[in-house]
């Protein structure tokens, strides 16, 4: 018998790659969209798997949808990954960036409290929500102080997922993962933006990169080495939560400068434009990925200017094609 998942956020960066990964473990796939169109299934369709996943349409803001779907499917996995993911747009739509992000993962938890207490569930934590941070490299024990709307989102989602858990005894735990990026990340994403906008400006078809703070340093990783850590996460006795991550912080300045001298464009070609500065920001951060090796046996050593490489090609692969 083949064991069920449902997957939120099927039509992102992580669902794809997840799908991808469960379907290869020999998973029946249901995928959530919030709107059934064929626009947003792009990502499925380039990694030749489409056909292969149940796309259901569901509101994850109403909690009865949601209990009649665990009713019909009885899934053993949910892996919660949907949610407005953009700290930027954050700033922009507070209301529904909070509202959407913790509403969805408190429905699910109550239909799994509700209709199958066997189900087991991962949320998609996010190292923004450690925000201000003095000690590192982060670990599973840091305080959290989220920074942006988004990030409080999220510290209240991975919270309530801890005290179902604690209240309930339910199999839910959070995977607390840092930037991961791949060639199916969108475009309003820090290095995605770069590596289309710099393969663009090396093709003649744009003038400059324009860029907000690019001083700050961040943890980056490949998402489809992360979404291993997903699935691994469901595969232990116990629930708990994991830090994902590289383990080193890079400067975006740097990724830049990387990115321009390998297409030999200009640094003139770089704008730094105040209006994309964020109200608040972090300077540094990176995690230490200990307890995800030891106890999940995640392996994961990649440099990420070895990953930017490959990002690169890519890009300049399908720009071309
Ligand atoms: P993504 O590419 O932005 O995908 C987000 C998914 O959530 C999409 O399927 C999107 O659907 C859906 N979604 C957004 N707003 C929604 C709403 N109001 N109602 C229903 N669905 C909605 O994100 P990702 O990179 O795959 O990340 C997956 C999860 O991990 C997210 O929860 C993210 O916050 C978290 N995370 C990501 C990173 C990272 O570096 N990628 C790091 C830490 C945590 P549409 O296609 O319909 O917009």
């Amino acid at each position: 018998m083949k064991k069920t998942s449902i997957i939120t956020g099927i039509t992102g960066q992580d669902g794809a790659y997840l799908s991808k990964l469960l379907l290869e473990q020999g998973y029946r796939v249901i995928g959530l969209t919030r709107s059934y169109s064929k626009d947003n299934l792009s990502k499925l369709r380039f990694l030749g798997i489409l056909d292969k996943i149940e796309i259901q349409e569901v509101d994850l803001t109403d909690l009865s949808q949601i209990i009649r779907l665990f009713q019909e499917f009885k899934p053993a996995e949910v892996y919660n990954l949907a949610a407005q993911s953009s700290v930027s747009l954050s700033f922009q739509q507070p209301i529904s960036t909070i509202s959407f992000n913790i509403t969805s993962t408190l429905n699910l938890l109550e239909a799994i409290r509700v209709v199958s207490p066997s189900i087991r569930m991962y949320q998609a934590s996010s190292s923004e929500m450690f925000g201000h941070v003095e000690n590192l490299p982060i670990t599973e024990h840091h305080a959290l102080h989220p920074l942006s709307p988004y990030a409080i989102s999220k510290a209240a989602a991975h919270w309530t997922t801890i005290n179902y858990r604690e209240s309930y005894k339910l199999w839910v735990g959070s995977g607390i993962l840092f930037n991961h990026e791949s060639y199916l990340r969108s475009s309003n994403f820090f290095i995605k933006k770069v590596l289309r906008s710099a393969v663009a400006i090396s093709l003649g078809k744009q003038d400059t990169l324009e860029v907000g703070n690019i001083d700050i340093k961040r943890d980056f990783g490949y998402a489809p080495a992360y979404v291993e850590a997903m699935w691994l996460m469901l595969q232990q006795d116990e629930p708990d939560d994991y830090i994902i991550c590289s383990g080193t912080s890079v400067t975006l300045r740097s990724i830049i400068e990387h990115i321009f001298s390998v297409l030999n464009i200009p640094v003139e070609r770089l704008v730094i434009n105040p209006e994309y500065y964020r109200p608040t920001d972090i300077v540094d951060i990176y995690g230490d990925n200990t307890k995800a090796k030891m106890k999940l046996g995640w392996a994961y050593e990649r440099s990420f200017f070895n990953v930017l490489e490959e990002l690169l090609e890519d890009e300049v692969r399908y720009a071309i094609t």
